[in-house]
């Protein structure tokens, strides 16, 4: 059993140490380029969300390094994402390629069904080392988390272009080496002095640009076009309102049905009353809170086709109109070019740079 799974940002780092941890081979899809892409794309139906295709992609690169299971995360509500990984599976066997699928799917509470569906994962090491896996995969997660946090900030005040970029890639290498939860401090300090070495202004004032939208567009920089690391060397102090610890965090406690949107639902609740699948609650209620909190722009990233971001993209000029704050919204899809993000990105903080001084 050669397991792999869908990229989605930093996710790897916690997802490889977590099942090298329960005793399995691990292959990660290689970091995902145009051929990704259009590999994914090209048995995925034309109006297919970007996630759908880039993930068919990873799969067809893991296969072609040995991989032969595919661990895939399932869905409810009413969007796309609870019917992928079928989707997903009958896609690669038409396209003749031999492998199993393992959907892990929330079970909504049902704590006997979530066993059934993880118990293949879970019978290769013992009680106390599937702890200490899922202990030091967790501890992963939440440092890539911090990486980013840090780059955030850092990248926003760096002299020399792409120095906060580079302590951010040997910051994650010196994480996916780490194997064991006790080298964690030291390691912590060594990712803390990384990011004291790259040279920075700290005189600067930089514009403040919250960013809310669907998870996986988010989180992955290769579907956003390298979003965060543009708007950073702009000048921009970017926000960005869920990390990859928030997002395993509500698919854990969904397993236990505790509510993780009543937070989201009172600040969204307003404009939109109700859950519409995917992110688009919490986008309306990130950019609430983000407008609560004075920043100087939000900008709000959508996979092309998404249905929670459309009604998400309806409702948010109202918000931007109430809370006098400029949103824009950000499309993408496999045809979206750095070239014309970088345009459109330009032109937004060029402005929200311009509204700040005029009211200064
Ligand atoms: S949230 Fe949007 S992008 Fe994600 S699966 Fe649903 S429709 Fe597709």
């Amino acid at each position: 059993m050669r397991c792999t799974f869908p990229h989605m940002g930093t996710m790897y780092v916690a997802v490889e140490s977590l099942l090298e941890g329960l005793g399995h081979e691990v292959i990660v899809p290689p970091p995902i380029t145009e051929r990704t892409i259009e590999l994914g794309q090209h048995g995925a139906p034309e109006t297919a969300c970007l996630p759908l295709k880039i993930n068919l992609g990873n799969y067809i690169e893991a296969m072609e390094n040995g991989a032969d299971v595919i661990l895939m995360g399932g869905g409810v509500g009413p969007c796309r994402f609870g019917y992928y990984a079928e989707v997903q599976r009958e896609i690669l066997k038409d396209a003749g390629y031999d492998f199993d699928m393992m959907v892990l799917e929330p079970p909504k509470g049902q704590l006997s069904l979530a066993w059934q569906r993880f118990k293949p994962l879970l019978t290769k090491v013992s009680l106390s080392e599937t702890l200490a896996a899922a202990r030091l995969a967790w501890a992963k997660a939440q440092i890539v988390d911090d990486i980013e946090k840090m780059t955030h900030q850092v990248r926003a005040f760096e002299t020399v272009r792409g120095s906060a970029t580079a302590a951010r890639s040997k910051a994650i290498a010196k994480l996916r080496q780490t194997k064991h939860r006790q080298n964690l401090p030291q390691l912590l300090e060594e990712i803390g002095t990384l990011f004291q070495q790259v040279p920075v202004d700290l005189q600067r004032q930089p514009v403040v640009i919250g960013l809310v939208g669907e998870i996986y567009v988010m989180l992955e920089p290769f579907a956003n076009r390298q979003l965060e690391r543009l708007l950073g060397e702009m000048g921009v102090l970017v926000r960005r309102s869920s990390f990859l610890s928030d997002w395993l965090r509500g698919q854990f406690y969904s397993l236990l049905r505790f509510d993780m949107q009543k937070k989201a639902r009172l600040l969204a609740g307003p404009y939109l009353p109700h859950f519409v699948g995917g992110h688009g609650l919490e986008s309306v209620a990130d950019s609430v809170n983000y407008a609560n909190n004075r920043v100087d722009g939000i900008i709000h990233v959508a996979p092309f086709t998404c249905m929670p971001e459309i009604v998400a993209q309806s409702i948010l000029p109202k918000v931007s109109a109430d809370f006098d704050v400029p949103i824009m919204t950000l499309v993408v899809d496999e045809h979206s070019a750095e070239a014309g993000i970088i345009t459109r990105l330009e032109a937004f903080t060029d402005m929200v740079k311009r509204r700040r001084t005029g009211r200064a």
